[in-house]
């Protein structure tokens, strides 16, 4: 386990082709909520690089800043400071339309409720993005998709006549199918078995082999464990990472972190 500063492009070189651009990239950001006294510091100063072709796991109690964090990483909040990139565009100064169109080109979504249309077939849920940004829907890539995320006999189905796994690797699909600068998985095993789970996971894991960009935020070490890197939140600001993670480290790694804050809480005082 490593504490501190978290730059993954640092210690992870890009691809010789394209040395500086990152996935996602922020720089010092900081996000409060609310005004007056009741201000809350959400995110206090994160500065990260997410290299492209990479899986990471964000994770952290309740109220660390994972939502927060998310929605200011994908351009649905705005930072009060500090800035946000996404496949080399800087966020910060874009009107809400260029946001719109940016978050509809360069990212993708994946949540734990799946969030598919219930009156499209699983095809049409997966033509989705194509439809949205006024472009022709490449059937090719669709197709590839259904088989990739073993739904062909289903591809007539509404998202009612089938599992929630299922549901779920259409979403998947439906993510991937634009190829976006990244995917943005905001608790997506959280409604699944455990059998389903892995499933889904491997899926994620799959399409990163293949060059997408993942940052997913779970609860769950087996999960997790799924990512090339896990990064902690607490209180706002990364407090540590962890490289090549299994299930095991990650909850050693979370219990550590939990009696050191109890310990801060108590004493006052960061150890
Ligand atoms: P997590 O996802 O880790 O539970 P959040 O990002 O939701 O954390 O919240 C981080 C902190 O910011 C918490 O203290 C939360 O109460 C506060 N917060 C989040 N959203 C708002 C909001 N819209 N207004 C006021 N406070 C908020």
């Amino acid at each position: 386990m490593r504490t501190g500063n978290i730059d993954s492009t640092s210690t992870n070189a890009d691809t010789p082709a394209d040395p500086v651009i990152a996935a996602v990239r922020l720089h010092d950001v900081h996000r409060v909520h609310g005004k007056g006294d009741n201000q809350v510091a959400a995110l206090r100063g994160v500065s990260i690089g997410l290299r492209r072709g990479t899986f990471t796991a964000i994770m952290g109690p309740s109220g660390s800043g994972k939502s927060t964090f998310l929605q200011c990483a994908a351009g649905l909040d705005t930072p009060t400071s500090g800035t946000v990139e996404i496949d080399g565009l800087d966020l910060s100064g874009m009107s809400e339309t260029e946001l719109t169109k940016l978050r509809r080109d360069r990212v993708g979504f994946v949540f734990q409720a799946f969030n598919l249309l219930p009156a499209l077939t699983v095809e049409e849920n997966i033509a989705l993005p194509y439809r949205l940004a006024g472009r022709r829907a490449d059937r090719a890539r669709i197709a590839e998709m259904i088989d990739r995320v073993g739904l062909a006999e289903r591809r007539n189905h509404l998202p009612s006549e089938l599992s929630g796994g299922q549901q779920q690797r259409v979403a998947i699909a439906r993510a991937l199918v634009t190829a976006p600068a990244v995917i943005f998985a905001d608790e997506p095993t959280g409604a699944l078995d455990t059998q389903t789970t892995l499933e889904v996971l491997q899926l994620l894991r799959e399409s990163v082999r293949t060059g997408q960009t993942i940052v997913m935020v779970t609860h769950d070490p087996v999960a997790a464990s799924y990512a090339d890197v896990v990064l902690f939140l607490g209180d706002g600001a990364f407090v540590a990472e962890l490289r090549h993670p299994t299930a095991e480290k990650i909850v050693e790694c979370v219990t550590h972190l939990g009696t050191r804050e109890t310990r801060r809480r108590a004493t006052g005082v960061a150890h």
